[in-house]
């Protein structure tokens, strides 16, 4: 569903963040691209939607170049989670999430309902809905903004270190609401980390990058322990 073709970013003062990447993500699999800061996690991630495009090669979504399509068109079947959840500070939690079913125009109380149960399958009350981000744990500010990525119902999640800015307790709670999301939902989802155990725990598929490129892809994640 997602394919890496020898792909290569070099950024305008020279920076090679990425060196000649293959690599497939299977539809409906839950794939960790993981390896140390600064190996070009978080740039190859970008370039599934198109926040940055490729020097080299080419990524293709359902088998489709995705330099031939419009970026806003691209994102709209592409969810993105980040690590501080980026929500808006001034709209209300339920706000954040139903301003998504707005954009792609849905009357003010369909969108309502949706965020509700949206805030519902992520594990939030309706009271939670009513206040700010700010009046929010950072646990429960990424759980928004997963709902939020959701909100589309994209076939495809993109998730930056989601969890990396939480306390470790949180982090496993979150893990695990994600690996039963995923149970339901079926999404396509490239998750970054640089935290092999994470990578372990989550993967369905695992791909080691080092600086340049992949260094080893493991499926199951398992064998990686084996090393
Ligand atoms: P990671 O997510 O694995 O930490 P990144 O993709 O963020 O790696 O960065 C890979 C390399 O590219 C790093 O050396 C980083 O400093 C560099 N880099 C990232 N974004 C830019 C940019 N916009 N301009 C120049 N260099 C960049
Ligand atoms: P994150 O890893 O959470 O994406 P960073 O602090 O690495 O955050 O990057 C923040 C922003 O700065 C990103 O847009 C990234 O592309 C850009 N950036 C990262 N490294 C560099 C760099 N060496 N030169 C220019 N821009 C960079």
């Amino acid at each position: 569903m997602i394919r890496f073709e020898a792909v290569g970013k070099r950024y305008p003062d020279g920076t090679t963040a990425v060196d000649h990447l293959d690599l497939d993500v299977p539809a409906g699999t839950l794939t960790v691209l993981v390896g140390p800061s600064g190996c070009g996690k978080t740039t190859s991630l970008r370039m599934i939607n198109r926040m940055v495009d490729p020097t080299e090669g080419r990524v293709l979504v359902d088998g489709v170049d995705v330099a031939t399509r419009r970026a806003h068109d691209l994102r709209r079947g592409i969810g993105y989670v980040i690590q501080n959840a980026g929500l808006f500070p001034h709209r209300t939690v339920l706000d954040n999430v139903a301003t998504v079913p707005r954009l792609l125009g849905a009357r003010r109380s369909v969108a309502r309902k949706r965020a509700g149960e949206l805030l519902e399958l992520v594990g939030l009350t309706a009271g939670q809905g009513d206040r700010y981000p700010a009046q929010l744990s950072g646990g429960q500010q990424q759980r928004v903004g997963v709902a939020r990525a959701l909100a589309a119902d994209p076939p495809i999640l993109l998730m930056d270190e989601p969890f990396s800015a939480v306390d470790p307790v949180v982090r496993a709670d979150l893990q695990r609401e994600l690996l039963r999301l995923q149970g339901e939902l079926r999404k396509t989802i490239v998750l970054v980390t640089h935290d092999i155990e994470e990578a372990i725990t989550l993967g369905d598929k695992v791909a080691v990058l080092r600086p340049g490129g992949v260094l080893a892809q493991y499926a199951p994640p398992a064998e990686l322990l084996a090393r």
